[in-house]
């Protein structure tokens, strides 16, 4: 079944062996990771246990610059609505998009992010799997000349080779590389100042109060630890299977890649003629698991501003799929997708025809 779900980027199925290192923390490892008796004493032990796990996966050499989140859009909001003056692109996720003041053209960034005190740029885009970190600090696609720089890495952490060098914050959720929902991270350079979310407790340095979602937290340590020792294998993986995706796609008459040179883990074509949800759900029909264009933004018939942004035209946005792979898929299954995705294109064309 798991080899049949193609929905990654949306979120991924916890690997097994996060899973079990969770279990205990559901049962009688019940302590609250403040309590000063032993059960509060191994919860916190866990606790740190799973911050140096991440903060050797995005390589902080503190793991105190760790401040665990109920996930990216938890974060993103967070350091966004921190700063006054803050520059984003229209390329970002809505958890940063729909709450920046400013955005600008793809291109015009560079030239005035001196005037703003916080520039954000996504690692790697959700719809399309284009790249826009990774090549080191002063690297981005878009030059860093704002006083501080954040990136939204949710969707590179676990998957590309990730490193807080040269940036001041950065997002990410456990459950995007087969860790547990509702848990993720914002890292927090030493010494920058960043106004707490929530307070009362004094937890998280005082910058985000609360009892600690202890099993949550050992399951994205887990899933940093197991990234750390696979990231590369499953980069390798990915690959082959988007290769083997493309191969066959390209037999589809009428298609577009969106991006062509991307992350390997996510693959947006459009098929012309016919809605992407309607792919979707006809293929879903045929037992495999797709998204449409962001899942965040499904249901609320906007295109995507994303592609939009991109200057995609609405006929190709409209048709834009987007097929997003895991640890758990296999060749064999990449290939009946395609052929069950070419068949389904071909009946919903002549359909409409
Ligand atoms: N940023 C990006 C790039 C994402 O892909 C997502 C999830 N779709 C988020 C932020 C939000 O993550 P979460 O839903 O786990 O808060």
């Amino acid at each position: 079944m798991l080899a049949r779900y193609f929905d990654n980027a949306a979120t991924t199925p916890v690997d097994p062996r996060v899973r079990e290192a969770m279990v205990p923390y559901l049962g009688e490892e019940c302590g609250n990771a403040n309590s000063i008796h032993s059960f509060g004493l191994a919860a916190r032990a866990a606790i740190e246990k799973a911050r140096e796990q991440v903060a050797t996966l995005i390589g902080a050499d503190d793991p105190s610059e760790i401040v665990f989140t109920s996930g990216a859009t938890e974060s993103n909001n967070w350091v966004i609505r921190a700063f006054e003056h803050v520059v984003t692109s229209p390329l970002e996720h809505s958890s940063i998009h729909d709450i920046s003041r400013s955005q600008l053209p793809y291109g015009e960034a560079p030239f005035i992010a001196q005037y703003f005190d916080l520039q954000s740029v996504m690692w790697v885009n959700n719809e399309t799997g284009a790249i826009y970190g990774g090549k080191g600090p002063k690297e981005f696609d878009f030059a860093r000349t704002a006083a501080r720089f954040h990136s939204d890495a949710t969707q590179a952490v676990g998957k590309l080779p990730v490193s807080v060098d040269g940036l001041d914050f950065l997002s990410l959720s456990a459950h995007k590389f087969h860790g547990p929902k509702g848990v993720g991270a914002l890292f927090v350079r030493g010494g920058v100042d960043l106004v707490p979310l929530l307070v009362g407790g004094g937890h998280e340095r005082g910058l985000r109060a609360g009892t600690l979602n202890v099993p949550g937290i050992v399951g994205l340590g887990e899933a940093a630890r197991i990234a750390i020792e696979e990231r590369e294998q499953d980069f390798v993986h990915a690959s082959q299977l988007k290769e083997a995706l493309l191969r066959e796609i390209q037999l589809v008459p009428d298609h577009r890649v969106i991006v062509t040179i991307t992350s390997p883990f996510i693959l947006a074509v459009s098929f012309s003629g016919i809605e992407g949800e309607t792919v979707v759900v006809d293929v879903d029909r045929r037992g495999f698991a797709i998204g449409a264009g962001a899942a965040c933004s499904t249901g609320n018939n906007r295109p995507s501003h994303v592609l939009q942004a991109m200057g995609i035209e609405p006929e190709w946005a409209r048709g834009t799929i987007r097929i997003s792979f895991g640890r758990f898929n296999t060749v064999d299954e990449t290939v009946a997708l395609a052929k069950a995705l070419s068949e389904s294109v071909a009946e919903l064309r002549g359909i409409v025809r």
